[in-house]
Parts: structure tokens; sequence; C-alpha cells
């Protein structure tokens, strides 16, 4: 095959490790997701393009929930809405048995209007305004108390409504990893969670039924979780001894791992991220290890990335390429840091659409944006990509589609493939309209 013409170039060496990024993750092709080829989807759609695989998120879920509800009787798995709540991802896997989980009034509406009733959401974060925790209070969501102001708060909300409300309180706890998230919830080991405990007792018009954490997000370290499920059936016991109260549900948070790789973790995904099988084993080990006999309140994971994260893909496609002064070689593409701001945290795997003749070389891929900062890989192993050439990048299914930025261009197409060589659209491609279409523009500044 004839190679290209390339102007010849000096090149400098660059002295140091000599690759301390491992094997890269050149050299793998992709030529169609679930079946549907990337150039079909390219053509009927666009490009960008992110794409989701019905059947690997139902086949993720599934995988993870089995891991759980093999080895303790009583599961419940509460989708998080904030790592991805597109409909058709939600619609999946509420459809799969997940209630939903959310963090904001904006979210809680969104799982309501899908079809989500009040008594299968759970509403956490710092910031419930009154209204939202009247809602969702009245609508029997479960609310799990970030602080002592929503105490009080809530005590109004039982006031207004004439009832007492159940309610949950979000822990946080030293669990051996760092850093430890403090901000959120009321700490064990100051006693700051008894207090709450305690306050909300006394004020009688609040039932605490349950407890909750979440320690972090992509977390690698199985043994974190046991310990903060023995810390919290020990709280659970001691709150069921001193005040009679009953604890219907221990709420683990979410924090699985998906098979991503983290920048500065130079391990390949499989052998750096635990199973989940591993982390339902010290989760599940422990509980049954630490409840009385007879004993199994209600085990909830809010489990977000390990879920979606490797269902999503991102199709982009080379605009141009060009040198950089130190020779090496950079592209342009058609998407970056707007579409997938997780960009900042992990080296993803990309891939081509089809085998490309040449060297494989470092190169860096920069996005369409006139920003310094948007780059999608400064290390990527890929042979020399003539303009057109399609990149698949993946795993992207978590925290993009929630945190994409319509900064500079409007956001792409999101389409679903269904597993019978079919593609759905579940989201249309923006334009001019959605960006200006709650403007006003004061008279006085019309042009013409
Ligand atoms: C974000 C979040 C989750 C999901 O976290 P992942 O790391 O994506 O699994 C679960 N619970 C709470 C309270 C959250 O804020």
């Amino acid at each position: 095959m004839k190679q290209p013409y390339e102007k010849p170039f000096i090149k400098k060496v660059q002295v140091g490790l000599m690759n301390k990024f491992g094997t890269g993750y050149g050299g793998h092709i992709r030529p169609d997701i679930d079946g549907v080829p990337i150039s079909d989807l390219v053509t009927r759609f666009g490009s960008p393009l992110f794409v989701f695989s019905e059947r690997r998120l139902r086949e993720s879920y599934r995988t993870i929930h089995r891991a759980f509800s093999t080895r303790y009787p009583n599961i419940q798995f509460s989708w998080s809405y904030k790592t991805n709540y597109l409909d058709a991802v939600c619609a999946i896997l509420h459809q799969e048995g997940e209630t939903a989980e959310v963090v904001s009034e904006l979210e809680y509406q969104k799982a309501r209007r899908l079809g989500v009733p009040g008594n299968e959401i759970i509403f956490n974060g710092p910031y419930k305004p009154v209204e939202a925790l009247k809602t969702a209070a009245s609508e029997g969501a479960t609310i799990n108390i970030d602080h002592f102001d929503e105490v009080y708060d809530l005590e109004e909300v039982a006031d207004s409504l004439g009832r007492r409300i159940n309610v949950g309180i979000r822990l946080n706890m030293d669990t051996g990893i760092s850093p430890q998230w403090t901000r959120f919830g009321f700490n064990l080991e100051s006693g700051q969670a008894l207090d709450a405990v305690k306050r909300i007792v006394s004020g009688d018009k609040l039932v605490l039924n349950g407890l909750h954490c979440h320690l972090g997000t992509f977390l690698l370290e199985p043994r974190a979780y046991a310990t903060a499920i023995k810390k919290m059936v020990d709280f659970s016991y001691e709150i069921q001894d001193n005040f009679g109260l009953k604890i219907e549900y221990l709420d683990i948070g979410g924090g699985l791992p998906s098979r991503n790789r983290l920048k500065g973790i130079y391990l390949p995904p499989d052998v750096a991220v635990p199973s989940a099988g591993e982390f339902a084993e010290a989760i599940c080990d422990t509980l049954l290890a630490c409840l009385r006999p007879g004993d199994f309140p209600t085990l909830v994971l809010e489990t977000g990335r390990a879920v979606v994260d490797e269902a999503g893909f991102l199709i982009t496609t080379v605009h141009a390429a060009k040198r950089l002064p130190d020779g090496t070689r950079s592209y342009v593409l058609d998407a970056g840091l707007n579409l997938l701001f997780t960009a900042f945290w992990y080296n993803f795997k990309i891939e081509l659409e089809k085998e490309i003749p040449g060297p494989h070389d470092s190169c860096v891929l920069y996005g369409p944006l006139c920003m310094n900062i948007d780059v999608l890989a400064e290390n990527a192993l890929l042979p020399p990509l003539p303009r057109g050439t399609r990149l698949i990048v993946s795993p992207v299914g978590a925290y993009n589609v929630t945190q994409w930025m319509q900064f500079i261009r409007s956001r792409p197409a999101v389409v679903l493939v269904s597993g019978n060589g079919d593609a759905e659209i579940i989201r249309e491609a923006e334009d001019l309209t959605d960006l200006v279409g709650r403007e006003r523009l004061p008279d006085r500044l019309k042009l013409r």
C-alpha cells in the first residue's frame, strides 16, 4: 500500500522515563458499536455523537446487582441521576428495578416526570430548598438530612403538613481513605451524628429510620466500604438501643469505580479496578457479620458511574492535523472538554474505526474550543491520522452528558443502540434556538 507523503522533520529526543504511561491505549479497532457500524451512525446522526449501548447498560446493572443480591437478601439499587439523567438511560435502569436518587429539585422533577412515584425517590444533597423538601415529604420520598439547618427546615415542613416525617441522616466518617469527604452529612467520630440523632428525637417531629453515607467517587478500596458498613451497623444499634428507633435502611451510597483509567494510575483498569464481586463481598460479609440475628435492614446502593460508564461512547472526527514545534503530532477534533468534561481526570480508551497504516507515535488530541486547556488526550499512541478519521472514545457514560457545556459549540445528538442492530435518537442535537431561546434583547439595544 502506498504510504501518504509526510515532510521529514527532526524530533528532539526526550530524556526521562521511557514511557511512564505504560502501554498506551492505541492500536484498538472498533468498526461498530453493538453491530451498528460507526460509519452508519455518523452518516445518520453526524459527528460528534454520543452513543449508548442498551445491552451494556443492562448487563452492567445486572452484574453489579447480582453481586450484591446473591450475598444479602434485602438489596435496593437507586439510580444516581446526576451521573446521567438522560430519560432513556434512567428509564432503562428503572425498568431494571432501580429507584431514583436525586440531589436537587430539578432532578426530583425529572424523576417524577418520567413516572417515578415520590416514594421511590431518595432525596440527598447539601442544598434542598424548603419548598423542595415540602414536595418530597408530602410525596413520601426518602430524605437523607445533610446538616442541622435541614433538621430545622424539615421540622417546619412537618408542622405545615401536620404530621411526622420519616428521615434518614447522612454520615461522614473515617474509613481509612483520603481525602475523607467531611463536607457532607454529620461526622460520626466527633459525636456530631449522635447529637443530630438526639436533636431529631427531642424535636419529636421527625422519625429517624435510616442511615446514609457516600464516601467518595471512583474508590478502589473495598475495605473502606467494609469499615463504613460496620460503623453504620454499630451506630444503628446504638440508636435503636438508646432511643427505641428502628433503622430500616443502611444506604452505603455510590463510588464504585468503572473500568476507566484515572490519570496517575498506570496499571490497566482490569488490574487496578476491583470487581463488583469484591466490593459486594466486603460490604455484605461485614454486614452479615455485624447484624443481630434475624435483622435484615434494606441495604441501599446508589452506584452511578460503575453502572453507566462503560455503556457510553463518543464518536469524534479528526478535523485537522498539525505538528507542534517539538515535532509532536497533534490533531484538532470536533469534540473536546465541552463534551467530555471528565477528560481532566481520565485517560480514555481511544479506538480507531479502522486500521490505519503507519508507525504508532505519541500524539496530542485537541478539542475544537479556542481554549488552551481543551485537550482530550495528552499522550495517545496512534498512527498518522488523515483528516476525517473517526475515533471512538470510551468509557464516557458517566458524568459527561450531565456536565457537558453549551460553550462555543452546541451539544450533539445522543443515540441508543438497542442490540438488535438499530439505533434511535434519545436526545436531538442542539442548535442556535437552544442557545438563544431564553434571551431577551431590550428594544433599545436592537440593531435594526
Ligand atoms: C454522586 C452520588 C452518587 C453516585 O456516585 P458514583 O461515584 O457515580 O457511584 C451516589 N450518592 C450520592 C449521594 C452522590 O452524590
